[in-house]
């Protein structure tokens, strides 16, 4: 069997130790026992050696028992989490590693949410049980207040040859057969695994155990606890006629060869198999040059790969991170929306004399490996832009492009990205009809769901509008960030009606619905009552009780929220929320003023409307009447002359109402 796995950790948990230590135990590392050089194997960047983190996600790839396991590296930092998460997207199974002193933190819980997100099945390593602060039952128990209350401690692999009554006993509450099994006294060792097996399939287990890994105690029978209670049905999908595969990252070689990983679906993939893709109405042809599979920085190349594979391949120039590769129809490469959005963006500040087309080249190359890296380059102030999910992502971005390009760049103070969305439900209209010219279109936006983002739907019935008419709308409403009226910060969250469009036989150009289309949505929102979004972080603060007091003066004054503090030992625990542009520099403060026996981890958890929009909207002085590249006027034409209607007045005019 195939299986391909993800380990997932807080900082410093050890899941570089513990990769290692199961690499080293399926005999990829030889000679060298792990733990004398962490890291020296995964962190196969220079700067995460130096910082001890792993930023950058490998693969490594090992046979234990009968089966292939491919293992995917993980970024350990939350300001990474783009990559996590398309990462989580290709996984079989995911180990969450544990600290058994530190215990469940900020970090290892909103891990656990992405990995029930995106529904993969999980097993629980709790590290470091060498150490005398070591403590299984508060972990334990946190693990079950704060991950989920299915979690199950299993010894080791003899916990399934004679299992103990609460293993039994926990199976048979969750599934109603082996209950009657369990019942009539015919509950087998085997019958028992058979069920856990898909208990936790359904993630309804989640096995824990316990160990160290720089020791090297409890590994190996994790290993083979994991191998005996996980399964995959690749064989039968290897079989299927057509290939299907996800791409899941990107990556450049010092040379600038493209690398592109995916995981194989479904079907096989050869060298020299062709893929069409769709770009912007052209189809272009790419050839698959080379198939990898990588260990580490190392990689065997391979003449085919079949579903359960995980495989980087050379040659392909169009798909992106999220596209689903296929040999049998022509590949769309959009890239998928992500819940987790770059809260903060700065200003790049060039400190050599790189010219600025090469530092924005340079910035995309990174952007193309990382999208939740977002580059942007302003025109007017011929500056370059980047969106980052916290400071920290700043610092990291500054190395990189210092030992990557030998680039000596800096960044201006991280500025808070705003949204806007509207309060109800409104019709926009929007009309284009130069001379030789034509097209109308009417949409009704309705408030989407927080962070369900822009979507679309058609309420037109294709005798009223042919679907290829429907279609380009579509597009067009996806093909540019719509403004807001109130800052002029990108629209979110509403869900956008096509209700009725006008084409004319001989006059309907190219660009007319896309002018339309546009004009429509503009033109909703300056009839719409609009709210103006900002970020918001999930903190999580661990203090002495002598500063709980400052603390809860600190998160009110800052506009935040917080559950009732829990005691841990002598130690508080506060949960809460709170704007990005409050907290985005409370970490210092705390720090300080705690003198570090205080922490707080944060972490970007969606938009809420402003705290203090009248300000904001002050200070950003946007005009959108002087927004001459967001119109919500119509051109109208009568008599062979075209003019212009402004958006108060338009729906006078407007054929669909006539
Ligand atoms: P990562 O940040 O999650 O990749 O963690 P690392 O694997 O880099 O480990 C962080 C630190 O914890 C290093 O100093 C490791 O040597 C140490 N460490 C990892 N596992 C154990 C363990 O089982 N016991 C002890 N005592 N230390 C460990
Ligand atoms: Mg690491």
């Amino acid at each position: 069997m195939r299986k391909t796995i993800g380990i997932f950790a807080h900082v410093d948990a050890g899941k570089t130790t513990f990769s290692e230590q199961i690499l080293y135990h399926a005999g990829v590392i030889r000679g060298q026992g792990p733990g004398n050089q962490p890291g020296a194997w995964l962190d196969t960047h220079a700067l995460e050696q130096q910082r001890g983190i792993t930023i950058f996600a490998e693969e490594a790839y090992f046979h234990w028992q009968d089966d292939i396991y491919y293992l995917i590296d993980t970024p350990g930092h939350v300001d990474f989490s783009g990559e996590t998460q398309r990462i989580i997207g290709v996984l079989d199974y995911a180990i969450l590693l544990v600290s058994g002193t530190a215990g469940v933190q900020a970090h290892t819980t909103t891990l656990f949410r992405l990995l029930q997100d995106q529904g993969v099945p999980t097993f629980i390593f709790v590290n470091k049980r060498d150490l005398a602060t070591f403590q299984l039952p508060r972990v334990l128990g946190e693990i079950r207040d704060r991950l989920t209350a299915d979690s199950l401690y299993l010894a080791g692999p003899t916990a399934l040859l004679q299992p103990p009554e609460e293993v039994a006993e926990f199976v048979a509450e969750r599934d109603e057969e082996f209950l009657l099994a369990y019942l009539e006294g015919e509950d087998t060792p085997e019958l028992l695994r058979r069920h856990l097996i898909d208990l936790i399939k359904q993630r309804k287990c989640f096995p824990v155990t316990s160990g160290s890994a720089l020791r090297d105690l409890g590994v190996k029978e994790f290993l083979d606890l994991f191998s005996l209670l996980t399964v995959t049905e690749y064989q039968v999908a290897a079989d299927e006629p057509s290939f299907v595969g996800r791409v899941y990252k990107i990556r450049h070689e010092p040379d600038g060869n493209r690398l592109v990983f995916l995981k194989a679906l479904a079907g096989t993939l050869q060298v020299r198999d062709e893929f069409r893709f769709d770009a912007e109405g052209q189809v272009v042809v790419e050839k698959v040059n080379t198939l990898r599979v990588y260990n580490g920085a190392r990689y065997e190349t391979r003449q085919r790969a079949v579903a359960g594979d995980v495989i980087a391949v050379t040659g392909l120039k169009t798909p992106v991170c999220g596209t689903v590769l296929t040999t049998d129809q022509i590949i769309t490469p959009t890239q998928e929306s992500s819940p987790l959005v770059p809260a903060l963006r700065a200003r790049v500040i060039l400190q050599d004399d790189t010219p600025v087309d090469q530092c924005l080249q340079r910035l995309r190359l990174l952007s193309d490996e990382d999208p939740m890296l977002a580059v942007t380059f302003q025109e007017e102030s011929g500056e370059i832009l980047v969106s980052v999910m916290g400071r920290i992502q700043l610092e990291v971005l500054e190395e990189v492009i210092a030992s990557r390009f030998g680039m000596a760049v800096t960044f201006g103070p991280p500025q808070v990205q705003y949204r806007e969305t509207i309060a109800a439900s409104v019709v926009g209209f929007g009309h284009f009809e130069p001379l030789r010219h034509y097209a109308e279109v009417q949409l009704r936006l309705e408030p989407n769901p927080r962070g369900k983002g822009i979507t679309f739907a058609s309420e037109c019935h294709v005798d009223d509008l042919p679907l290829n008419y429907q279609r380009l709308i579509r597009s067009h409403v996806f093909d540019k960030t719509h403004r807001g009226v109130l800052t002029g910060a990108p629209l979110t969250d509403v869900n956008i009606v096509l209700q009725a469009g006008l084409a004319h036989e001989k006059h309907t150009a190219g660009g007319d619905f896309r002018e339309a289309t546009h004009r429509a949505i503009r033109q909703g929102l300056e009839k719409a009552e609009s709210i103006l979004l900002e970020p918001y972080y999930r903190f999580q603060i661990y203090v002495d009780e002598a500063d709980l007091g400052r603390v809860i003066a600190d998160i009110q004054r800052l506009q935040g929220t917080f559950d009732p503090p829990i005691h841990q030992g002598k130690t508080l625990y506060l949960e809460g929320r709170g704007p990005v542009a409050t907290f985005m520099d409370y970490s210092v403060e705390l720090v300080s003023f705690t003198k570090g026996r205080g922490s707080i981890t944060c972490v970007f958890d969606g938009y809420e409307p402003c705290h203090n929009p009248e300000e904001v909207i002050a200070s950003i002085g946007y005009d959108k009447d002087r927004d001459t590249a967001n119109p919500s006027s119509s051109v109208f034409c009568a008599k062979g002359t075209s003019f212009i209607v402004p958006w108060y007045e338009a729906e006078k005019y407007m054929h669909t109402l006539k």
